[in-house]
C-alpha cells in the first residue's frame, strides 16, 4: 500500500487530454462519482473499490471508468451497457437463489482487476474513458428495470464486467429494481470497499463472489492486486452485515491454484466464515488471453477439489464449465435425495418446499425458493 492509502501508482493512471476532458463533461454517461475524498492539489481519492486510487486532475483511475475533472471525480460509464441478456440465474452461476428463475443481466466496460486469464477482456480492459463501439449509451435505470420486467425476469444482475466499479449506476438501478419487486445480484470479484457495501447493501440480495486463491502471490502475479484479504473481508460483510445470499466461485488454474493445500484452505475459509451451507462452484479453466500455455483443468482435478471441499465440511460443491453427470445437481445433505436436477442451463426442481427446504425431510438447504 502507498502512503496515500492507495494501491495504485500514478503511472498506472491514464492521462486524459484536456480536449477530451471538456467533451466528456456534457455527455449523458458522465456523472459525478459517489464515495470520493478531496485531497490537496485537486487530487481525489476514489473509495468505490479497494484500489482506492488517488487521481490527479485530467487522469483516470486504474479501472479507466473514473476521471478527475478539476478536482471532482466523474464516472464515465453511467448507463453505458456493453451487453444485456435475460439469462437463467444458474448461468451466473447462482444455484440456491430462486432456482430456475430468469435474471436480466447487464454489463458495462472496465475492471479494477487485470486477470491474466480474463475471459471478458474485450469489455473489461476497454478504454472506458471514451466508451464507444457497440455500447448502448443511455440505458437509464428506469429502462433497465422496464426491460427486466418486459422479458419476464424475476431479477436483475450486474455482471460480465465488474459491478464493483459501477456503483453510481448499480445503486440507482437496484433501488428501482427492488421497488418493482425484482431481486438484485452482483457477480463480482469482491474487491469492493465497506463503504460501497454500506451504500448498496440495503438493495442487494445476492453476492456471487470469486475467491480465486488463498495465496497473495496468486493475486499479485495473475490478478495484479496485493492480496486476497480485502475480497474475504467484503464477502463476510455481505453475508453477515447485509444478510445477502452469498455463493462463491473458484476457477481452478492448473499449476497456479490447484494444489490441495490451497483448495482446502479456500473451502475451510468458506465453512468458517460464510457457513457450511454456502454453495461453492469449482470451475474449469480454459487457456485464454495471456495464459494460452496453461492446459484446461483436467476433470480429475475438479473432482478432487469437490472431495476436498466436502472433507472440509461444505455441503454443496458444484463443478462448472464441464459436463460431469450429476455434478450440478443439488442433493439434500440430510437425506441425500435429489432436490434440484440441473443439466446445462435447464433446471428441474424435484423436491423443494416454498420455504426452500428439502421437500423430502424438511432439512435446511440455504435456498431462497
Ligand atoms: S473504482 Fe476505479 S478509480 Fe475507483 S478505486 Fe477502483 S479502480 Fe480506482
Ligand atoms: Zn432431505
Amino acid at each position: 500500500m502507498l502512503a496515500d492509502g492507495s494501491v495504485v501508482r500514478d503511472e498506472d493512471l491514464t492521462e486524459v487530454p484536456s480536449t477530451e476532458v471538456s467533451r466528456l463533461l456534457g455527455m449523458p454517461n458522465v456523472k459525478e462519482a459517489l464515495l470520493y475524498d478531496t485531497l490537496g492539489g485537486r487530487r481525489v481519492r476514489c473509495n468505490i473499490c479497494l484500489r482506492r486510487c488517488c487521481v490527479p486532475p485530467n487522469r483516470a483511475g486504474y479501472c479507466r471508468t473514473k476521471i478527475n475533472i478539476a478536482g471532482k471525480l466523474y464516472s464515465t460509464i453511467y448507463g453505458v451497457v456493453s451487453a444485456a441478456h435475460a439469462d437463467p440465474i444458474e448461468k451466473k452461476p447462482v444455484f440456491h437463489y430462486k432456482p430456475g428463475s430468469q435474471c436480466f443481466s447487464v454489463g458495462s466496460l472496465g475492471c479494477n482487476f487485470r486477470c491474466a486469464f480474463c475471459q471478458n477482456w474485450e469489455i473489461a480492459f476497454a478504454d472506458a474513458v471514451s466508451p464507444g463501439g457497440l455500447c448502448e449509451f443511455n440505458l437509464s435505470p428506469e429502462r433497465l428495470v422496464k426491460q427486466a420486467l418486459d422479458t419476464g425476469s424475476a431479477g436483475v444482475a450486474w455482471t460480465y464486467n465488474e459491478p464493483g466499479i459501477w456503483l453510481e449506476y448499480t445503486l440507482e438501478s437496484a433501488k428501482l429494481a427492488k421497488q418493482a419487486g425484482l431481486y438484485t445480484c452482483y457477480v463480482t470479484n469482491g474487491y469492493v470497499t465497506p463503504e460501497h457495501l454500506e451504500m448498496i447493501g440495503p438493495y442487494l440480495d445476492v453476492y456471487r463472489v470469486d475467491i480465486k486463491s488463498m495465496s497473495d502471490d496468486f493475486y499479485r502475479k495473475l490478478i495484479r492486486i496485493p492480496s486476497v484479504k480485502g475480497v474475504l473481508e467484503s464477502a463476510r460483510l455481505a453475508k453477515h452485515r447485509w444478510k445477502m445470499h452469498v455463493e462463491c466461485v473458484t476457477n481452478i488454474v492448473p499449476g497456479w491454484n490447484d494444489d490441495e493445500e490451497n483448495v482446502r484452505r479456500i473451502a475451510a475459509w468458506i465453512v468458517e466464515n460464510l457457513g457450511d451451507l454456502t454453495p461453492w462452484h469449482v470451475t474449469r479453466f480454459f487457456p485464454y488471453a495471456e495464459m494460452m500455455d496453461v492446459p484446461a483443468t483436467p476433470a480429475g482435478t475438479l473432482e478432487k477439489a469437490k472431495r476436498v471441499g466436502e472433507e472440509e465440511g461444505l455441503k454443496f460443491v458444484y463443478l462448472g464449465n464441464i459436463r460431469i453427470p450429476e455434478a450440478e445437481n443439488t442433493y439434500c445433505p440430510s437425506c441425500r435425495r435429489l432436490v434440484i436436477e440441473r443439466s446445462g442451463y435447464s433446471t428441474r426442481v424435484v423436491a423443494l418446499t416454498d420455504e426452500g427446504k428439502c421437500g423430502h425431510d424438511g432439512a435446511d438447504l440455504n435456498i431462497t425458493a
